[in-house]
């Protein structure tokens, strides 16, 4: 009989996250599970026996970082295409797309983002114009950071058919100049339209991108991913799991337009293996606040007469959840604004959805104490990613006032018992799990400098980081309705464990982006 190799771990400082053994100094692992989790004496039986054992060093174990929301395939691409999220002016803009352009094949478009006007100042958006003169005929599309607001330039804008009597799409705006000509600036599904356009990468290249995503997850001790995809995507996480190529567990997600599909074919939520399973399915309530799209019960404190959007009515949204719901399917709700969560929280409990369907909030970015209480009290999930605060709060005092207050709740959200899971909403925020964890137990530090009054407001919303690391593991694991295989070192759960060069308990919180 074949037996699988036991391999154990000692000399460690193991958080299990298991509060019947929090500590540990040795694991042992068979066939990618944990048999066994103690101290040196305790594990000496295994000692005797394992195959191979293997020095941790006495450095800090954690269960592998589940990040709760992700898009891989943007995310993946994004390590292979142009990145301006280091860009400070319009000018330096301009002469990193002409350095990139000169790089690509002849036809090939020159995609990318991370551009963010904030860094210059918050005005102007770049426009066609500037990357007319940086790549000349060759389609541009640059996102910003919160991939809601794009810039195109003449060529792809003409790709695209758009011009100055394209009507806007619903739920999106073309932005025009003073002689109604577009500018290039294309916010939410506008920009579809050109992305629409943009040739689709063949199956090579796609496994090119889904492997540097979960290949750079890993490397950052992420070792399970929840993802957006589409059913192409789906295709090519299922060859590299069937070739055993991912590193990482993928969940996926598949966007509205495919729940008919999902329910015709009878698929239910968590339906598949340990490295690959689907049944959730993502919706948008509202837009970002980086665009002032995300809908409140207040106007914008720079715009008085406008509180967001809706991306979907209430009654398209309240149909779309009852058939997720009735369907045996997750339902995975974007919501910003105050108004929109409280929206979806008036369906979810208007629907009686219950707490074993792992009902979720993506980003509960901004809430009202009672909201807060009801999320708790209806069981849904508050899928937060507090790294995105590092980056918002640092100017969303000018969109929303005091209700900054109300940003990022996560100490609240504890104390009332909701479950939160956390992620990061790659590639609109960095994957490091480290900056997660920096931004929820210290951001009024960074913050400080940038925006004194946001900083004081939001330290009363700081988790300790052993906290932060218990949502982004088991809260990630749960949203999952995965916390039995996962979440923490616990014996017959997945041998996921990262291995850390610091103690993230103890450093000073400067260091925690060096770990
Ligand atoms: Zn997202």
């Amino acid at each position: 009989m074949l037996t699988a190799p036991l391999i154990l771990y000692e000399n460690g400082r193991i958080w299990t996250g298991d509060s019947e053994l929090p500590w540990a100094e040795s694991l042992a692992v068979a066939n990618g599970r944990l048999l066994a989790v103690g101290s040196r004496d305790e594990l000496g039986w295994v000692a005797r026996r394992a195959d191979r054992v293997v020095d941790l060093g006495g450095n800090l174990v954690l269960p592998g970082f589940n990040d709760a929301h992700v898009h891989a395939y943007e995310g993946g691409k994004s390590l292979l295409e142009i990145d301006l999220r280091s860009v400070k002016s319009l000018e330096d803009l301009k002469q990193r797309v002409k350095e990139h352009s000169v790089s690509l094949r002849e036809g090939e478009w020159l995609t990318g983002g991370n551009w963010d006007h904030q860094n210059w100042g918050g005005h102007p958006y770049p426009d066609r114009h500037v990357l007319d003169e940086a790549a000349g005929c060759r389609p541009v599309l640059l996102f910003r950071v919160d991939w809601h607001v794009a810039v195109a330039n003449t060529a792809a804008l003409r790709a695209a058919g758009i011009r100055r009597d394209t009507p806007d799409p619903p739920g999106g705006e073309i932005e025009r100049d003073e002689h109604g000509e577009p500018t290039g600036i294309l916010k939410d599904t506008a920009a579809e339209l050109v992305l629409a356009r943009a040739p689709e990468p063949d199956d090579a290249r796609l496994e090119e991108i889904f492997l540097a995503a979960t290949g750079e997850a890993t490397r950052l001790g992420v070792t399970s991913l929840q993802d957006n995809v589409t059913p192409k995507h789906f295709r090519i996480y299922q060859k590299l799991a069937r070739e055993r190529k991912l590193p990482a567990r993928v969940s996926c997600w598949f966007p509205l337009s495919n729940l008919d599909d999902l329910v015709d074919l009878g698929i239910q939520r968590n339906l598949g293996g340990s490295r690959l399973d689907l049944g959730t399915v993502k919706l948008f309530a509202d837009g970002s606040l980086g665009a002032g799209t995300a809908y409140f019960f207040e106007p914008y404190a720079d715009r008085p007469d406008y509180r967001g959007l809706l991306l979907m009515s209430r009654e398209e949204l309240r149909e779309a959840l009852s058939r997720i719901s009735q369907a045996g399917l997750q339902a995975a709700v974007h919501a910003i604004g105050d108004a929109a969560n409280a929206l979806v929280l008036d369906l979810f409990e208007e629907l009686g959805v219950a707490e074993s369907e792992r009902p979720r909030i993506e980003h509960a970015q901004t809430l009202r104490d009672e909201d807060v209480q009801r999320m708790a009290r209806l069981g849904v999930v508050a899928s937060i990613q507090p790294v995105h605060a590092m980056d918002d709060l640092r100017w969303a005092r000018e969109k929303i006032g005091e209700r900054v207050q109300q940003s990022y709740r996560l100490r609240s959200l504890l104390e009332a018992g909701v479950r939160v899971a956390m992620g990061t909403d790659w590639p609109v925020a960095s994957l490091n799990p480290m900056l997660g964890l920096e931004a929820a137990s210290f951001r009024h530090l960074r913050l400080k400098e940038d925006a004194p009054l946001t900083a004081e407001a939001s330290a009363s919303e700081m988790i300790s980081v052993e906290e932060a690391v218990r949502l982004y593991t088991l809260g990630s694991a749960y949203v999952q309705d995965r916390d039995g295989v996962k979440g923490t070192l616990t014996p017959g759960k997945f041998a996921d464990f990262v291995v850390l060069d610091r103690d993230v308990f103890t450093c000073e919180p400067e260091e925690l982006r060096h770990t």
